[in-house]
């Protein structure tokens, strides 16, 4: 592993030129950048956590391909082990950042692209896989950042790919040559792509054969010639602009992963790093299982943001002197149920993963989404429970320089006091920090993330064997099969 820490990982970010806009100008160094810097720092955990001795187990994983000790975001689930070692991992970075460190998603399109490109191989005699594992190696010996980057505009949504009026409304490819291929389009809610080194494209949607074009995979360094960030707008985002610290609520870290809109103008890709280029039969198999992956992960880290959450609430009530009531411990009893009920999920659906032909395990694809379509569900009551809990004053807290003003500093200061031993400035520290983690953006990466909703249902419903739960129904009360 060449980077060995957040601060070397920080460094070799400030090596990079990417081409990122933020409110219309250019961002030179995401390091530093008011905006984009408290993504870093999540992302930089991913990498500390390696060389933190207590977490060292969790955090590093040998290769299958080199037997060299490696960041386990680059690693290729070899067991069910390594799958709940993931879980374990997320909840502790989600408890440590209260937010979306990003890793993730380059994490889980390896994955996914490592089983898929072993297929494709199988069944064209193409040589993917051999160009993925060399990819994967030198990623993994350089303890890079991968942006794994999935989701199309897709213009209008009635159409697919290859019938839309803007061919640029899925990520394709232009030109054929030689030496690889050039590409256009763009990738949207791109988690860490500002913050990571390589860029891994995939198709965004299952394709027919019209799509061929559109089937592509293929990584590419996020500076190369093309490519251009435009880096979103998060709630409460000029109150980190004007670097305030308090009423951020969480100064470290961001309120959600930093996204950005991925543009490619004519990029290339050379050979030796496409690994899908046409075989439209196996886009459906990279979407599903990248996000069976990602669905799984939610359990996990957004379980480490309710931890935070649900201490933050307890502290509240014991500075507003309401934490022995018997409502209040009810509720914050409901908080922590849903939130190992979520947990639970994310362990049962590694704990029944499954090897794919290649050798990488997959989740149990059913109860990944059963896990991830709770949490849109879950994250949100737990956030309502919170706000229950600590009451109208998150909503109209006057601002950390008031606190600061020598004129009314004191009258906020004496009228927003609780128990006698705390400091008021506490109780508006963590009202600031109840606030970030249940208003605007967190929530909806938790049910935008990883696929809205109904993308959920729908792989719910196809894999629920409905023929066979109704044989078992039949059978019970004694009705024959007809046919
Ligand atoms: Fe990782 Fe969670 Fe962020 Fe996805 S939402 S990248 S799983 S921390
Ligand atoms: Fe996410």
């Amino acid at each position: 592993m060449k980077l060995k820490n957040g601060v070397e990982y920080m460094e070799s970010l400030q090596k990079l030129k990417p081409v990122i806009y933020y409110q219309g100008k250019r961002v030179e160094d995401v390091t530093t950048h008011p905006a984009t810097a408290p993504h870093v720092r999540a992302a930089a955990m991913t990498y500390a956590l390696a060389s933190d001795e207590e977490y060292k187990d969790l955090a590093t994983a040998v290769s299958h391909l080199t037997g060299r000790t490696i960041s386990r975001f680059t690693h290729v689930h070899q067991n069910i082990e390594d799958l709940i070692r993931k879980v374990k991992m997320l909840r502790v970075l989600g408890q440590k950042t209260g937010t979306c460190f990003q890793r993730c998603v380059g994490f889980d399109g390896i994955n996914a692209t490592y089983s898929v490109a072993y297929e494709i191989d199988k069944k064209h005699g193409t040589d993917y896989f051999e160009r993925f594992k060399k990819w994967l190696t030198y990623i993994q010996d350089e303890n890079l950042m991968v942006v794994g980057a999935m989701t199309d505009p897709k213009g209008d949504r009635s159409k697919g790919p290859a019938q839309q009026p803007d061919p640029d409304q899925y990520v394709h490819v232009v030109e054929r040559r030689d030496d690889g291929v050039v590409i256009r389009g763009a990738k949207l809610h791109m988690t860490g792509s500002v913050n990571s080194h390589e860029i891994l494209i995939m198709p965004t949607s299952a394709m027919d054969e019209s799509s061929r074009d559109y089937a592509i995979i293929g990584a590419i360094p996020v500076d190369a010639p093309g490519i251009t960030m435009i880096f979103g707008r998060q709630a409460n985002d000029s109150r980190r602009d004007l670097l305030e610290d308090i009423d951020v609520g969480k100064p470290s870290f961001g309120a959600v992963g930093g996204e950005a809109v991925l543009v490619f103008e004519n990029v290339f890709i050379p050979n030796d790093r496409i690994f899908m280029n046409g075989e439209t039969e196996f886009t459906g198999d990279i979407v599903y299982r990248f996000a069976a992956h990602h669905r799984a992960n939610y359990g996990a880290c957004k379980t480490g943001l309710m931890d935070v959450l649900t201490g933050a609430v307890t502290y509240l009530t014991q500075i507003q002197g309401t934490s022995k009531a018997s409502h209040v411990r009810d509720k914050i009893t409901e908080m922590i149920h849903l939130n190992e009920t979520l947990y639970s999920s994310s362990i049962a659906c590694s704990a029944e993963g499954w090897p794919t032909p290649s050798g990488a395990y997959m989740v149990n694809t059913m109860l990944a989404n059963v896990c991830k379509q709770n949490i849109t569900r879950f994250h949100f009551e737990v956030a309502r429970l919170a706000l229950d809990l600590a009451g109208g004053f998150i909503a109209t807290l006057p601002s950390e320089h008031d606190l600061e003003s020598p004129e009314v500093g004191d009258l906020v200061r004496k009228y927003f006091s609780g128990a006698e031993s705390i400091p008021t400035e506490d109780r508006i520290k963590i009202g600031r920090l109840i606030e970030a983690m249940t208003g605007g953006t967190a929530l909806v990466e938790s049910m935008h993330g990883a696929g809205s909703p109904q993308a959920q249902r729908v792989m719910i419903l196809r894999e629920g064997d409905l023929a066979r739960k109704i044989k078992l129904a039949k059978k019970l009360a004694r009705i024959p099969e007809r046919n």
